[in-house]
């Protein structure tokens, strides 16, 4: 056997590339010639099969860190290029956790079905049940993943999805502006799931798409609820407003702006009192962004760019994109007033925000001294629970006529 270079083998025919019992620590991908793969069964040499240029011999002891399973040999004068165990590794390690599941049981399923014929053929063992063996710690992340994502199904067919509203308020005027839509979850064992439990699995998967466009038909007719409440009861007809997230998988989906618009006219709202919330890492990460939130605008629609300060705070994109106002995150806004770097960034932010024309909303206001310090840095709008977490609708309604504090 000849090493060409530290990734090329070239073997003569007779050659064993691998013995069975070996420490297996790479792989080989055949150039060219061929391999015979054989494996000692009840005291008997058997071929097992043989292997031509194109395919892979050697990674199933690599991918499960094992001894080989068997012996190859090389009939004809054969290359073969050297995969090491990094290189899989690397890949396995990067995978999608659910992939990366699925391979496991499969490797795991043809190993004991090989196991299982070995006992009938080799030692006399009849290899007791064919049944593969049942998952293994550190699965269970997957494995939750995969029932999420069946649940989630369930609850989006079911109706066991719920918009909370957070209310938004005017802080100079201490008034009522409008909501932000945001997606509860009415699990029938768990009690109330927040979306930080399940969003990142609906975002994984395409289920989002369908998800998102739930919330955006749902916070529309609720908007029209709402405005009619209002109108009945106040003096001076106050226009409200709707603020819906949206993720970056719905920016690319190409469906968006004609539901956007499909549901704007079936539910009759004004757009202009709709504000779609997306954050900086849409932006980066979907080329589209710039002409969806274009096309939005154009429907009538308003944008705000949330969690600002979270990301890369980029304040190119502030110019770059059409966008209408800026989402101060909540880990600066609760470190005001006492934190006086939170502070400074805090008023940057929103001076600069005003000097390129976009209005500012503070998000997770919980303290008085916090509103007072926003207020006198002219911030326009905020959210928090120093006026009301996000409750459900009919709650919502009631604080429609209340003073705010
Ligand atoms: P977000 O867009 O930053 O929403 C604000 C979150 O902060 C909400 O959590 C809200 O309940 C919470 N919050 C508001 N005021 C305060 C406060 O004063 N103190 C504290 N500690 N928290 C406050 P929630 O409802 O759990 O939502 C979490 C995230 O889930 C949202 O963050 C948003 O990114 C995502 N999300 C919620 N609904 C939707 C949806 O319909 N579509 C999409 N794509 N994402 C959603
Ligand atoms: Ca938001
Ligand atoms: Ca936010």
């Amino acid at each position: 056997m000849k090493e060409l270079a530290l990734h090329t083998l070239r073997c003569r025919p007779g050659t064993a590339v691998f013995r069975e019992g070996e420490p297996g620590d790479c792989a080989y991908l055949i150039e060219r010639g061929r391999v015979e793969i054989t494996a000692e069964l009840g005291g008997e040499k058997r071929v097992l099969g043989s292997l031509g240029p194109g395919q892979v011999l050697g990674e199933l002891a690599v991918i499960d860190n094992t001894v080989r399973s068997a012996t190859a040999t090389a009939t004809e004068e054969t290359e073969l290029t050297v995969v090491r165990r990094e290189q899989l590794q690397m890949r396995l390690d990067a995978a999608e956790p659910v992939l990366r599941l699925l391979l496991k049981v499969i490797l795991e399923r043809f190993r004991h079905e090989r196991r299982f014929l070995r006992g009938n053929g080799a030692d006399g063992d009849p290899g007791g049940d064919p049944s593969p063996p049942a998952g293994r710690e550190g699965d269970e992340g997957a494995l939750g993943k995969i029932k999420l994502e069946s649940e989630l199904w369930r609850a989006l067919s079911q109706e066991e999805l719920e918009l909370y509203y957070q209310p938004i308020f005017d802080l100079a005027r201490r008034s009522l502006i409008g909501f932000e839509a945001l997606l509860r979850w009415n699990h029938p064992e768990r009690r109330l799931v927040l979306p930080n439990e399940f969003i990142g699995v609906a975002e994984e998967s395409a289920l989002i798409v369908p998800i998102g466009r739930w919330a955006l038909l749902e916070s529309c007719r609720r908007l029209r609820e709402f405005q009619e409440a209002m109108d009945a009861t106040a003096e001076r007809r106050t226009p409200l407003l709707m603020c819906v997230n949206v993720s970056g998988r719905q920016v690319a989906d190409p469906g968006f702006v004609r539901d956007l618009a499909t549901i704007v006219q079936q539910t009759g709202v004004d757009p202009q009192r709709l504000c779609l919330e997306i954050t900086e890492g849409v932006l980066i990460d979907y080329p589209s962004a710039l002409s969806w939130i274009e096309q939005c605008r154009a429907i009538g629609a308003t944008v705000a760019l949330d969690d600002f300060g979270t990301g890369y705070s980029s304040l190119s994109y502030l110019s770059r994109f059409p966008i209408d106002k800026l989402k101060i995150d909540r880990s600066f806004v609760q470190a005001v007033p006492d934190d006086p770097k939170s502070l400074a960034i805090v008023r940057a932010v929103t001076q600069l925000a005003h000097g390129i024309g976009l209005q500012v909303v503070a998000e997770g206001i919980e303290a008085s001294e916090q509103l007072s310090a926003l207020t006198g840095m002219s911030c326009e709008y905020g959210e928090g629970h120093l006026f009301s977490p996000a409750v459900g609708f009919d709650q919502a309604l009631r604080l429609l006529g209340q003073p705010l504090l």
